[in-house]
């Protein structure tokens, strides 16, 4: 991918990029929103989407994201596919290295998400795929009138082991504590769902498999009486956290303690001509809602930083 110098170069097609993509292109600025997947982000395995204003009866997450590409590109927003290695400082350029090439741009908006946390326990990276699986929406039609297994407690467990009760027969859920993360509402839903059982302040230790590869028991703990049990399940998801997907920006941008991007309020990074937006950066609240933000005021300062820096006499 060897190109002409841009006046912005997007990383990732989340909620975050491609907003910073549609005001970037209507700002008429000459944008690439370069995707290592397709457009999407998270939000892709997420099946249903109640919380993003302006849909009352909710939208799939597809949907959603099938939409805001669309809307950006109706604006001539270019996207490309590739994955970005690392980003170097050329003078008042920054060098975008892919795995076939490079690009030069006067500046670049980080939107690079986050992705699933592993457990790290016997069985897991084995079976992925066989059994083990990091999406609901994916997988979950797999499952029909059998016994399924959540890890985690946050809203994607959450949100997932109800979206897994129109297929599996019984969805266990197993919290290290006694009390979710979700919020409110999922929390009210999955305490009240007859085909979920609750497995408070426990950790799954292993994942067991048949001499065919197939999952078929989890090894669970007690984590108050220490007392280990197994679990007959055919599936298992993990959605014990996310990490953020920032490998290729050590070293160039300052990271938080966790490998999140440290970002000033108006999301610029510690380098200059770079800000970044949505998931992948330090802050409290992870929400498409907050992504589009991110990604509308990250491509309004590309544009006065620009203007003020290029175009000045
Ligand atoms: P999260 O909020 O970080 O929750 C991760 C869950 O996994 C927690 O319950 C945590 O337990 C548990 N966990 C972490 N490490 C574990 C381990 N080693 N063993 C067992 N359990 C472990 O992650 P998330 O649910 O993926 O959400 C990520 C972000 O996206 C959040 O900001 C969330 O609000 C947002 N999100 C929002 C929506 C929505 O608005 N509808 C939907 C999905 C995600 P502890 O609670 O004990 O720490």
């Amino acid at each position: 991918m060897n190109q002409p110098e841009h006046d912005l170069i997007i990383i990732g097609g989340g909620p975050a990029g491609l907003t910073a993509g549609l005001y970037a292109a209507r700002a008429r600025l000459n944008t690439k929103l370069i995707e290592k997947l397709s457009p999407g982000g998270q939000v892709l395995n997420t099946d249903w989407v109640e919380n993003y204003p302006g849909f009352p009866e909710g939208i799939s997450g597809f949907e959603l994201m099938d939409k805001m590409r669309e809307q950006a590109e109706r604006f001539d927003l270019d996207i490309a596919y590739g994955e970005v290695t690392s980003l170097e400082r050329k003078g008042d350029r920054i060098q975008i290295n892919l795995t076939d090439g490079e690009v030069l741009s006067k500046t670049v908006i980080i939107a690079t998400g986050t992705v699933p946390n592993k457990l790290g326990v016997p069985g897991e990276e084995e079976m992925i795929g066989r059994g083990v699986s990091y999406c609901a929406t994916c997988d979950g039609p797999f499952y029909r009138d059998m016994e399924v297994l959540v890890v985690g407690g946050g809203d994607t467990a959450v949100e997932e082991a109800i979206f897994l009760t129109r297929f599996a027969s019984t969805v266990h859920l197993c919290h290290r504590r006694d009390e979710l993360r979700a919020t409110g509402i999922l929390r009210e839903r999955i305490l009240s769902e007859p085909k979920v059982k609750i497995h408070w302040s426990t950790a799954v230790n292993e994942i067991e498999a048949d001499s065919n590869n197939q999952v078929t028991a989890a090894v669970i703990k007690d984590l108050k009486t220490d007392k280990t049990f197994k679990q007959p399940v055919h599936g298992v998801f993990l959605f014990v956290g996310t990490t953020p997907a920032t490998d290729f920006l050590t070293g160039f941008v300052e990271l938080n303690d966790r490998g999140f991007v440290k970002t000033d309020l108006e999301l610029a990074t510690s380098q200059p001509g770079v800000w970044a937006t949505g998931d992948v950066r330090s802050k409290y609240l992870r929400q498409i809602a907050t992504a589009v933000g991110d990604g509308a005021t990250a491509a309004y300062n590309v544009e006065k930083y620009i203007q003020e820096k290029f175009h000045s006499p």
